[in-house]
């Protein structure tokens, strides 16, 4: 099941999200945070040099991406190291305008 953050922490919940809805079926559980226990994926479509097997056809989800809530952020969630994308919400909105 999820927690109160929202992780998936087993298998038998994640194919029960696939199941209502194929947006997630691309995704394959990769292993464990060992912090929090939640369940990391890996997508189906990303290739060996790390570009978008689907990329004319992929879904919302992927084309709005960082898009995120802010729950998301409010939590802990972040990026991964290798990932170009990050959150940086203690910017203050001078600094975005510069
Ligand atoms: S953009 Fe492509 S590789 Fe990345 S998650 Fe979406 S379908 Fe997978």
């Amino acid at each position: 099941m999820s927690d109160e953050n929202g992780y998936i922490k087993d298998e038998e919940h994640f194919k029960k999200i696939q199941s209502e809805n194929k947006k997630y079926r691309i995704f394959e559980i990769s292993g464990k945070m060992e912090e929090t226990g939640a369940l990391m994926f890996k997508c189906k479509a990303l290739k060996n040099n790390n570009l978008c097997g689907l990329y004319f056809f992929r879904s919302l989800y992927c084309r709005n991406y960082p898009a995120v809530n802010y729950d998301f952020i409010k939590n802990g969630g972040t990026t991964l190291d290798e990932c170009g994308f990050y959150f940086d919400v203690n910017k203050k909105f001078k600094e975005y305008i510069k």
